[in-house]
């Protein structure tokens, strides 16, 4: 794979804690930039469960410029368009093209699945050089006189890991944000995904699709696309409603133990006035697996994303509701900008250069999480609102659809 480097001495050293998307995107982000990288995963390998992710056009722009495109295409579908659907009526409200933009540079909406993302992104560090160590749990950090220390935790025992800098990537429990912020666990939104994947070749012909569509009902949403060429179908189903007796432990999982005949229950309630088209898709679908979606409030400031030699990064810094389908990409964005402030700012010192990733990256982050509180509020919109919602739709659509401030971000990697 050739990916090169904007640098070439090997000088400073950054320890990174999370192998999941976030991380691994950082590690190739500041291996291009010329750091010797070292991620620590927890894990004891790195599989990357939860099913698919779409990634709009403002990530596959950082994944073409990191030289990936030919290997996310080999493994993503490119659907053409993106329909909103009443759920109960089963009515398309309006259409927005995905992928009809080919001019020269144009870049792709794919949609993949997550352990695919992960797999190309840890080939590509590891072709960068970085070192990805499985079971090693970053414990504490301490900060030194000139850098970092990371306590790890190894199969083998305690290390004390010094480097220049160490980005935090553990994602929405980060237990390494409490030691910088201490402001708590995430919260728990209120929403439940119910998530599987179906092969599309056991599907009925009708149920099958190669697009994005997200069926909105009261209280409830359904939002499918393909996967890996094209041969799968992500189905996820996002309710409200709380579940009881959960402990963190659970909240943890991607996979909260429910039985299957709880599970059919609970989606039975949900879509009780669904359509037939609807309805026979979620019957269609088994090995639903249940996630409690769980967030943080919009980010307030830099400091949320930076202090010291420290960074945080994806989901340790600002965790969102997957309503806008944007919690990868924005981890991927975090890791271009913090590759280009880092080859960018080289004379400055490394606080500085963190510091500079956090004023470029948190009000970005802060505006898609608060787009996504929001896009969850218009898709389970009941009574007259739902009404309007539908009427504008039919009227205004791919206008209300496409979101150009998102999607049109171009950032200097
Ligand atoms: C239903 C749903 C659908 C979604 N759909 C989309 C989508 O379409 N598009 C999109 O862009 N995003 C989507 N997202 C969001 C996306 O999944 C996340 O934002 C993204 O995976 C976060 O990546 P991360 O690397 O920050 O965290 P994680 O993926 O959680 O990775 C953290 C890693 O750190 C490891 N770790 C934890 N603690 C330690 C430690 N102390 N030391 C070492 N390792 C540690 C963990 O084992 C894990 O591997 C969706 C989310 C949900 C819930």
């Amino acid at each position: 794979m050739g990916l090169p480097c904007t640098m070439s001495a090997m000088t400073d050293k950054v320890l990174i804690a999370g192998g999941g998307i976030g991380g691994l995107a950082c590690a190739v982000s500041l291996a291009r930039a010329g750091v010797a990288v070292q991620v620590f995963e927890r894990a004891p390998e790195l599989t990357e469960v939860g099913a698919g992710v779409q990634l709009g056009p403002n990530v596959t722009r950082i994944l073409q410029a990191w030289g990936l495109m030919p290997d996310v295409q080999a493994v993503a579908a490119l659907p053409a368009f993106l329909h909103a659907r009443n759920a109960n009526s089963g009515e398309v409200l309006a259409s927005l093209s995905l992928n009809g933009n080919t001019t020269q540079d144009s870049a792709p909406y794919v949609t993949l699945h997550r352990a695919d993302l992960q797999v190309l992104l840890h080939r590509a560090a590891q072709g960068l050089g970085v070192s990805v160590q499985c079971q090693a749990q970053v414990q504490a950090f301490q900060a030194l006189k000139d850098g970092v220390l990371a306590q790890v935790n190894l199969a083998g025992g305690d290390v004390n890991e010094p480097a220049d800098a160490l980005v935090v990537a553990d994602g929405v429990w980060s237990a390494l944000r409490q030691q910088l912020l201490q402001d708590g666990a995430a919260r728990l939104t209120g929403h439940l995904a119910y998530r599987t994947l179906v092969a599309q070749s056991v599907l009925p012909a009708q149920l099958r699709s190669q697009d994005v569509t997200v069926w909105m009902g009261p209280r409830v949403h359904v939002v499918q696309y393909p996967v890996r060429g094209g041969e799968w179908l992500n189905v996820v189903c996002l309710t409200e409603g709380q579940l009881e007796g959960v402990s963190l432990h659970d909240l943890q999982s991607w996979n909260l133990h429910h039985t299957a005949a709880q599970t059919r229950a609970d989606l039975t309630q949900a879509l009780q006035g669904a359509c037939p088209g609807l309805h026979d898709l979620v019957q269609a679908c088994g090995d639903w697996r249940l996630w409690p979606l769980c967030d943080r409030p919009p980010m307030q400031g830099a400091h949320e994303h930076a202090q010291g030699r420290v960074a945080l990064v994806g989901d340790a810094a600002h965790p969102m509701r997957p309503y806008l389908a944007q919690g990868a990409g924005m981890a991927l964005e975090d890791a271009a900008e913090l590759g280009h402030q880092w080859a960018a700012q080289t004379g400055q010192g490394v606080a500085a250069r963190l510091q500079a990733f956090a004023q470029a990256r948190w009000q970005r982050n802060a505006r898609v999480q608060a787009r996504a509180i929001r896009n969850g509020q218009i898709f389970h919109l009941r009574g007259p609102m739902q009404w309007a919602r539908d009427a504008s739709l039919r009227t205004m659509g791919p206008r209300l659809m496409d979101v150009p401030w998102l999607y049109g971000h171009r950032l200097p990697v």
